[in-house]
């Protein structure tokens, strides 16, 4: 395998050299002078020069240019090379039989003459290797391959050197394989740049000496993002997971772990970075998975990559064809001896004409990934409002409702001002409304989403923090937070049952609740002995299948109202 730049532009260790003349004894006299330690390709004239040029450009080491020839001449060449960035770096020994054009030649790029007709073998040689090493030197120096920080190949290099490989051996079969450091941004943000960016360094430590070892092409591609370009066969990846791990070890108690996504015997017809982009797809499939270190990359991630673009095609349309419906899912007040509905929660569902029933599950990460949740949000929003509206004009009924708001709304200036349009012109107070919003939301960015949460507050809303518990809030942080309502996370609930551990975290969360008067909301309950449970230690509301699956608004109000068919 290629271990380092000197031997970039080789086959089997020869280089390749382009010779031009136009008289054929000219070409096969150099030829067979240089055919001892060169490969060569030959053009006739300026014309052909240039097209092997650009077609071989990655290959090519060195050109050996005559001067004069019919048509597009030596000089025409050197001017096309130089005013063409990909040729520029070509280096060029010109072929000439008087020195009277020397000036002119180095002006335009030459870099040594031979002169004709061609004699002493050996010297032409020697001239020949001694402009390439010299310009391959300059060429390494010159060029930004490496990221600054590891020391690494950047992105650009990696996969311009790998599809070199890959050209050079086309019958080598290849696995490309992504790392990720888990939740590195957490790394940051708890212990400081310095730290995440040691761990960076450590990292790529560590795949150097792998290099070394095994002589794969290693990159970082982006921040913590490291690619790996392997022979088939040649690596065992939980083995290299595992070893990585070790090598990284923990920050204080948090273990740095990193996750590897592989697409094995990778298809040489897909572009190199595509190839790549499946390995991180593998890789993501185990974003939150800790028991899992290494995924492979197959037919079902492909056919998964190919449904979630669907859906992000689709979603226009699908917005203005009415597609989007929004559920309710009834919450309930347990604090008195029954159980009494108190407002519901928002969910949105997809009726797609062919794919059926499309989870949010699916459908939402997705769209919170390139941007598109917003436009939904704001429909669904405006679709709850709508509906609150006609409820309370239809039954009399102030029906709370809580709605959920990605991240990403809390960024959006108008956003206070397009709750306030949608709710004034239905008539509702925003009182109403409350807004739930993920709990990691606040730790990515406290000051920024701080601020626009109070503000939302000052309006009148109500806030939820959602999924409370996964987001690594401390202490410290949720004392100046501004929220109303803490939604304790479904994981809490789903192993009360079978884990005592599991009723300590609970009591835990319930304490915090306590001690910064927030009421508790807790979701996915769906038995009794896990709603008994939450009410005997002091929670308020209890959303879940227990009580109710989410609802279609006539079933929802029918509930309401408590009207019968
Ligand atoms: P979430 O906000 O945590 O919503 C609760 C999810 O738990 C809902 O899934 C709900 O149907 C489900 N659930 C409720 N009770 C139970 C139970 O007893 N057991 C179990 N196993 N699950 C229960 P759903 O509707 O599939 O929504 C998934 C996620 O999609 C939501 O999680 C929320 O993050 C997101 N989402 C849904 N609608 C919207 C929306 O309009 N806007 C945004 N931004 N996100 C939404
Ligand atoms: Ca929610
Ligand atoms: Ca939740």
């Amino acid at each position: 395998m290629l271990k380092n730049h000197a031997k970039f532009n080789s086959i089997n260790g020869r280089r390749l050299v382009l010779i031009v003349d136009d008289e054929q004894i000219n070409r096969e006299m150099l030829g067979y002078i240089v055919s001892s330690d060169f490969d060569a390709l030959y053009a006739r004239d300026g014309e052909e020069a240039l097209r092997l040029m650009r077609e071989n450009v990655n290959f090519l080491s060195l050109v050996l240019l005559d001067l004069l020839m019919p048509g597009v001449d030596g000089f025409a060449v050197m001017r096309e090379m130089k005013a063409d960035e990909a040729l520029s770096h070509l280096p060029i020994i010109v072929l000439t039989s008087e020195h009277t054009a020397e000036v002119e030649c180095l002006r335009l790029g030459a870099s040594d003459f031979i002169l004709k007709p061609f004699s002493q073998p050996e010297v032409i040689i020697a001239r020949m290797q001694r402009i390439i090493e010299l310009h391959e030197d300059r060429y390494i120096i010159q060029s930004t391959e490496r990221e600054d920080m590891t020391g690494l190949f950047n992105r650009e290099f990696f996969f311009r050197y790998a599809e070199q490989y890959d050209r050079f051996h086309p019958d080598q079969e290849m696995d490309a394989v992504a790392l990720d450091v888990n939740r590195f941004h957490l790394i940051n943000e708890m212990f400081g740049r310095a730290a995440g960016d040691n761990v960076l360094i450590h990292l790529a430590t560590y795949l150097k000496e792998l290099r070394e070892r095994t002589g794969c092409m290693v990159s970082r591609v982006e921040g913590d993002r490291f690619f790996v370009y392997v022979p088939h066969g040649g690596m065992d990846y939980t083995e290299l997971a595992q070893q990585v791990n070790r090598h990284l070890g923990s920050l204080r108690d948090i273990s740095v772990r990193v996750r590897c996504g592989v697409y094995r015997n990778a298809d040489k017809g897909v572009e190199i970075e595509r190839r790549f982009d499946r390995a991180l797809q593998a890789a993501n499939t185990i974003k939150d998975n800790y028991a899992q270190l290494v995924a492979y990359y197959d037919a079902s991630i492909h056919e998964r990559k190919i449904y979630e673009d669907r859906l992000i095609s689709e979603m226009y349309e699908a917005l203005a064809n009415g597609q989007f419906e929004v559920y309710f899912q009834p919450k309930y007040n347990v604090e008195g001896e029954l159980p009494a509905l108190s407002s519901a929660e928002a969910l949105v569902r997809w009726h797609h004409p062919t794919l059926g029933m499309v989870s949010p599950g699916v459908f939402i990460p997705l769209f919170e990934k390139n941007g598109m949740i917003q436009k939904l949000d704001y429909y669904i929003w405006a679709r709850v409002a709508d509906q609150l509206g006609d409820w309370r004009r239809r039954y009399g009924r102030e029906v709370r409702v809580s709605v959920n708001v990605s991240r990403i709304d809390l960024y959006n200036q108008n956003l206070i001002e397009y709750l306030d349009g949608i709710l004034t012109e239905n008539g509702i107070d925003p009182g109403q409304i409350y807004l739930e919003i993920t709990e990691s939301a606040y730790t990515e960015n406290p000051e920024q989403i701080g601020e626009m949460v109070e503000r939302l507050r000052d309006r009148g809303f109500k806030i939820e923090m959602d999924d409370f518990g996964t987001g690594y809030s401390s202490l410290n942080m949720l004392a100046d937070v501004p929220v109303d309502v803490l939604k304790m996370d479904m994981r809490f609930v789903r192993n009360l049952h079978s884990n005592e551990k599991q009723e300590t975290l609970v009591k835990l969360v319930m304490d915090i609740a306590k001690y910064l008067s927030l009421t508790v909301v807790a979701e996915g309950v769906e038995d009794k002995g896990q709603a008994d449970f939450l009410k005997s230690v002091g929670c308020s509301v209890i959303q879940g299948y227990y009580f109710s699956r989410p609802l279609p608004g006539t079933d929802f109000i029918r509930l309401v109202t408590g009207a019968t068919q």
